[in-house]
């Protein structure tokens, strides 16, 4: 198994050589096409596995198929194609870190938003376009309320570390996410949920938020 046989862009699978990736991870082999086929996933997996490619590589695949989002004029109010929480400022970044790698040269805008700075350059970066957010879920709440953001456009929902956000205490700021009247309804958009452990709560999240997921665990 390869990334160039994946069906990936090549913009993409020259991305990911430019990373120094040789052979995908297994839940990359498992969750590349799965997302591609327009599947919602429920993935048990640990920081390590390669997951944030897994998610991000065939979501980026399937914005540059329908023109790359929102690329760029500048609005008031963003309307990412993409949007991934995270449970913390450290996560955030390193998930749009490698989310800027593979979406190099091209016409995908990428930002990320986090508590604890400040509002204001976050919210110029949303202005110019945004077709990738990763974003923590306190501070991406207070973008939704303040109308800075809205999930109109939102085909992709990933949650990430979903169990760490419960255990930190965010299932409020989840519940409003995905239940805000912006978000596209289940089935109208892809859901991928990613937690170390499937307690009782992710079990429930999972039911009331995906729809006819594949299950994956390592
Ligand atoms: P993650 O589990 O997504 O946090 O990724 C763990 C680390 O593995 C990160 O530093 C990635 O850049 C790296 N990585 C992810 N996929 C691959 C791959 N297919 N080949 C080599 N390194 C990878």
């Amino acid at each position: 198994d390869t990334f160039g046989a994946s069906g990936l862009r090549d913009l993409l699978i020259s991305n990911i050589e430019r990373a120094g990736y040789k052979t995908p991870t297994p839940i990359q082999r498992v969750c590349i096409p799965t997302i591609m086929a327009g599947r919602d996933i429920m993935g048990c997996a640990q920081t390590g596995s390669g997951k944030t490619a897994a998610f991000l590589l065939p979501i980026l695949h399937g914005i540059l198929a329908s023109g790359g989002g929102n690329s760029g004029s500048m609005s008031s109010t963003a309307e990412p194609s993409a949007v991934v929480v995270a449970p913390t400022r450290e996560l955030a970044i390193q998930i749009h870190n490698e989310a800027r790698k593979f979406a190099l040269d091209s016409i995908v805008r990428t930002v990320v938003c986090y508590g604890g700075a400040s509002m204001n350059s976050q919210y110029r970066q949303l202005q110019n376009g945004c077709a990738v957010l990763v974003a923590t879920p306190g501070r991406l709440n207070d973008f939704v309320t303040r109308g800075r953001v809205s999930f109109s456009s939102v085909r992709y929902l990933v949650l990430d570390e979903a169990d760490r956000m419960l255990d930190m205490g965010f299932i409020g700021d989840i519940e409003k996410i995905v239940n805000h009247q912006t978000m596209p309804a289940v089935g109208q958009r892809q859901t991928l949920l990613f937690s170390a452990t499937f307690p009782e709560e992710i079990q429930t999240l999972a039911c009331n938020h995906l729809q006819n997921y594949v299950f994956y665990a390592v």
